[in-house]
């Protein structure tokens, strides 16, 4: 199977050509018509497997395909990593696939001037990827709301989990302003209990995917 088969918009398309992949990887042969179907995952997949552009390219995709009312302050999709240097990569390649399309995307990290990340409030983003200590610092300043978000991963659950972010991405999920039919994807190297009881939590009827 092939990205061309990949039910991908054609934009998205033409930018994974220009990225130069051919053929999609194990992780996304699986993982692109799950989420492009609409159904929540929980895919364990190491760093390396390409599972940055698993999530990235259907959700741009449909971002795409079903556009929305556009809202400062309302992302329409947020990427929740656990470091800056994780958080940068996932940046690049969405910036990349995203290219010359009209989405906007923004990310915020700790360890850093509030000041400076301000790009997603006063442009607007509708991607947004953050660490989860700074997003919910955007959240509890009120320039964040997921009113609109259809689309919410959680990227390295388990380092996350080992980093002391558990009750972070509760407050998350469970944020009074979470749209309440949005689509949930969680990744994953490890599927210990305390994951397997956060999936249990955060996803609907979800599909699991093991690389
Ligand atoms: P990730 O696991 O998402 O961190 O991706 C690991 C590396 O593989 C990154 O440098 C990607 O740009 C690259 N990559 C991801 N998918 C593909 C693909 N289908 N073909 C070639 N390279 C890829």
């Amino acid at each position: 199977k092939n990205f061309d088969e990949a039910q991908l918009r054609a934009a998205i398309q033409t930018n994974v050509v220009k990225s130069g992949y051919k053929v999609p990887t194990p992780i996304q042969k699986v993982s692109i018509p799950v989420i492009a179907d609409g159904r929540d995952l929980m895919a364990c997949a190491q760093t390396g497997s390409g599972k940055t552009a698993a999530f990235l390219l259907p959700i741009l995709s449909k971002l795409l395909d079903e556009p929305q009312e556009f809202e400062i302050g309302k992302p329409q999709a947020v990427i929740v990593s656990p470091t800056r240097e994780l958080a940068i990569q996932i940046f690049t390649e969405a910036r990349k696939f995203g290219y010359d399309s009209y989405l906007k995307i923004s990310i915020v990290y700790g360890g850093t001037s509030f000041k400076h990340q301000n790009e997603c409030i006063t442009k607007g983003c509708h991607v947004l990827i953050a660490t989860p200590g700074r997003l919910m610092d955007f959240v509890e300043r009120t320039f964040i709301t997921f009113d609109h978000t259809r689309f919410v991963v959680l990227d390295e659950a388990d380092r996350m989990l080992d980093m002391g972010f558990s009750e972070t991405m509760r407050k998350f999920m469970h944020h009074q302003t979470m749209c309440p039919d949005h689509q949930t994807l969680m990744f994953s190297a490890t599927f210990p209990e305390e994951i397997q009881r956060l999936a249990g939590e955060f996803l609907n009827n979800y599909v699991f995917v093991t690389i």
